[in-house]
C-alpha cells in the first residue's frame, strides 16, 4: 500500500482546522500535521490540534507530526528545543507518525530524547527525513543505508528536487532496489513522475494537497488529480507506463485522453506528462535511461513540441525503425518500445500519427474516400510542423496543394519537398480550392478574435478545416459556417491522431466519443 498524505500546512488552528476536514473529505489516508507552520506554536497547542484531528475523523487516518527546521524547508523558525518538545509530545499524544530531520537527529541529545519518547509507546513510528532543495544527492544510496543504521526501525524519508526529468532516476532506482518501508520522491515540475510512480514502486506514501493553493512543495499533485487524472488507487508494480513527451508538457490534454481511455478498457495502464528540457541532449538520455530500465515498464510515447525531430533522430542513430512517410516528413509523433517479450535488445520504433489524423478527418468531413483526395484542390495557409505532416499526407493521396505562408521562403521549401505550388499571403485574394486549411496558429486561445483568412475569401463551395483546436470553434470556422461552407474543426485531427497512438500503444481501438468528449471537458 503506498498510502496518499495531505499535508496541513497553516498559519492559525482555525485554518489547519479547515483544511483537515477538508483533507479528510478528499480522501487524505495520511494527515501530515505541519506544525512548524504556526508563528505562535507551543507544546499545548500541538496536543489542542492531535485531540481536534483525532474527534474529527470518521475513520481512523494515521497522523504525521512534522516540525520542519528551517534549514530543510521548515516555513517559521522555531527553536530546536521545542521542535523536539513537539515531537515528544505528539508521540505522547499518539501520533502515529513523527518526522525528525536525519541530520539534527545525529545530534546526541535530541536522539536521546526522541528514542525515550518513543520507547515509553509502540504507538508511534519515527520517518527520518533528508531534503535537498536544490539538487540530487551527492550519494542517495549511501544516504539511504546511513539513515538506516541510525534508526533502523525508523522509516527513511529522502527527498531532493529534480532539475530535469533525467534526474528522478535515482529516486525511481533506489525504490527499485529496496524493499522496506521507505519514502523516496523528486520535488519540482520535473520530477512529478516520481511522485506518481510511488504507488507503482512501492513506496510508503507520497504527498498530495487538497487544492493548488495549499500544496507545501513545489510540484505536488492535488489529491483529485492523484486518483482522477493518474488513477492512482488502480496502480500496482505491474501497471504499464505509456506518456507524452514535451517542452513544455502541462498544457498537454494527452494525459487525460489516454488515461480516460485505459480506464475506460479496464487497462492497467498509466500515461504520464513528462517534461523533457533541454532539447536534443535531455531527449537522448531520456529515452536512453528508459531503455535501460525494462522494470519500469515503459511502452510508448506520444511526442510533441520541441522533440518530434529529436525523436526521429534518436531512432534512426539507434538502429530502430521509422515508417516511411515520418521519414519524409522529418518528424515523428508516436514512439513505440520492442519488443515486448523477456529479451534486453529493445529497440525503438517511429510514426507520425499527425498526417493520418488530419486525412481522416478531412474526408469524414468532406464526406469523402481516401481514394477521393486525389487531385482534390487543397489551399494550405502556414508552412510549420503541423502543415508539413498534413501537406506530406496530402501529397501521398495525389492531391493538388498550393501553400500560402506569411514567410514565402518557408512555404517555398516545404512546396519544393512535396511537389507542391507556394504564394505568401498576400495571394489569399485568389484562392482557388475546394478545402482550405489553417495550419497557422492564428486565431488560437488567447487571440480568438484573429483569422489567418479574411471571411471574404470564404464561400459555400471551399470546405474549410482549422488545425486549430483551443477554442474548438474558430473564428475562421464561424465564418465559414456563415458562408455555409463545410467545416471540420482541430478536435477531430487531434482525435483521430490520439486513436491511432492508442492504437498502436494497445493493439486496440479506443473510444472516439470518451476522447472528444474529454477534449472539451479539459478546454473548458
Ligand atoms: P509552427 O511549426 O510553429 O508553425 C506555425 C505556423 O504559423 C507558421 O507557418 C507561421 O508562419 C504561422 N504563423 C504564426 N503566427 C502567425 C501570424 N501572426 N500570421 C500568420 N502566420 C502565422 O507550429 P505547428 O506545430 O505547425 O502548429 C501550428 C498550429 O497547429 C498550432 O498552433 C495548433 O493550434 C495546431 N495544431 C493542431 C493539432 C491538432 O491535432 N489539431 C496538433 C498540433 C498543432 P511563419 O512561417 O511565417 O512563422
Amino acid at each position: 500500500m503506498t498510502y496518499i498524505a495531505v499535508p496541513i500546512g497553516a498559519a492559525s488552528l482555525d485554518l489547519a482546522k479547515r483544511r483537515i476536514k477538508k483533507a479528510l473529505a478528499a480522501g487524505a489516508e495520511i494527515i501530515e500535521l505541519r506544525t512548524d507552520y504556526f508563528s505562535d506554536l507551543s507544546v499545548a497547542l500541538v496536543e489542542q490540534l492531535i485531540a481536534w484531528a483525532r474527534q474529527a475523523m470518521v475513520r481512523p487516518v494515521p497522523l504525521i507530526v512534522t516540525c520542519r527546521d528551517q534549514r530543510q524547508g521548515g516555513v517559521e523558525s522555531h527553536p530546536e528545543r521545542l521542535r523536539v518538545d513537539v515531537i515528544c509530545c505528539a508521540i505522547r499524544a499518539g501520533a502515529e507518525f513523527v518526522d525528525f530531520e536525519y541530520d539534527n537527529f545525529l545530534s546526541t541529545e535530541n536522539q536521546e530524547r526522541i528514542r525515550v519518547a518513543l520507547s515509553q509507546t509502540s504507538k508511534s513510528r519515527l520517518i527520518l527525513s533528508a531534503h535537498d532543495f536544490e539538487s540530487r544527492f551527492a550519494d542517495i544510496k549511501k544516504l539511504y543505508r546511513d539513515m538506516l543504521a541510525a534508526a533502523p526501525a525508523a522509516i527513511p524519508k529522502l527527498v531532493y528536487t529534480a532539475n530535469h526529468i533525467n534526474d528522478c532516476f535515482d529516486a525511481l532506482d533506489l525504490l527499485h532496489q529496496t524493499s522496506s518501508e521507505r519514502i523516496v520522491f523528486c520535488m519540482g515540475q520535473a520530477g512529478l513522475i516520481s511522485r506518481i510512480l510511488t504507488k507503482k514502486l512501492g513506496a510508503f506514501l507520497t504527498f498530495a494537497s487538497i487544492d493548488d493553493q495549499s500544496g507545501t512543495a513545489s510540484g505536488q499533485l492535488t489529491i483529485e488529480q492523484l486518483k482522477g487524472l493518474y488513477r492512482f488507487d488502480e496502480i500496482d508494480s505491474e501497471t504499464e507506463l505509456y506518456g507524452v513527451v514535451a517542452d513544455p508538457v502541462g498544457h498537454s490534454l494527452s494525459p487525460a485522453i489516454h488515461n480516460a481511455c485505459f480506464a475506460d478498457k479496464g487497462m492497467n495502464r498509466l500515461y504520464l506528462p513528462l517534461l523533457v528540457e533541454d532539447g536534443k541532449p535531455g531527449f537522448d538520455t531520456f529515452l536512453h535511461n528508459v531503455l535501460l530500465r525494462k522494470w519500469l515498464n515503459f511502452w510508448g510515447f506520444s511526442v510533441t513540441i520541441p522533440h518530434k525531430r529529436n525523436a526521429l533522430d534518436h531512432v534512426r542513430a539507434t538502429g530502430g525503425s521509422v515508417e516511411a512517410l515520418a521519414e519524409k516528413i522529418g518528424a515523428v509523433n508516436t514512439l513505440l518500445i520492442e519488443p515486448r517479450g523477456t529479451s534486453d535488445d529493445r529497440r525503438i520504433s517511429a510514426y507520425n500519427t499527425d498526417y493520418a489524423g488530419a486525412l481522416d478527418a478531412i474526408t469524414a468531413g468532406m464526406s469523402l474516400a481516401r481514394s477521393g483526395l486525389s487531385g482534390l484542390q487543397v489551399a494550405v495557409v502556414g508552412a510549420g510542423g503541423v502543415a508539413r505532416a498534413i501537406v506530406a499526407g496530402l501529397a501521398d493521396a495525389g492531391a493538388n496543394v498550393k501553400i500560402y505562408n506569411r514567410t514565402v521562403k518557408r512555404a517555398e521549401r516545404l512546396a519544393g519537398d512535396f511537389g507542391c505550388e507556394f504564394a505568401g499571403l498576400d495571394a489569399l485574394p485568389g484562392l482557388d480550392a475546394k478545402l482550405l486549411i489553417n495550419c497557422t496558429s492564428v486565431g488560437m486561445h488567447p487571440n480568438v478574435d484573429a483569422t489567418p483568412v479574411p471571411a471574404e475569401y470564404l464561400n459555400k463551395n471551399v470546405a474549410v478545416f482549422d488545425t486549430v483546436y483551443n477554442p474548438a470553434k474558430t473564428l475562421l470556422l464561424k465564418q465559414a459556417k456563415k458562408k455555409r461552407a463545410k467545416t471540420i474543426d482541430g478536435i477531430s485531427m487531434f482525435v483521430n491522431q490520439a486513436m491511432a497512438q492508442f492504437k498502436l500503444f494497445t493493439g486496440e481501438g479506443g473510444n472516439r466519443e470518451l476522447m472528444r468528449r474529454v477534449v472539451l471537458e479539459q478546454l473548458r
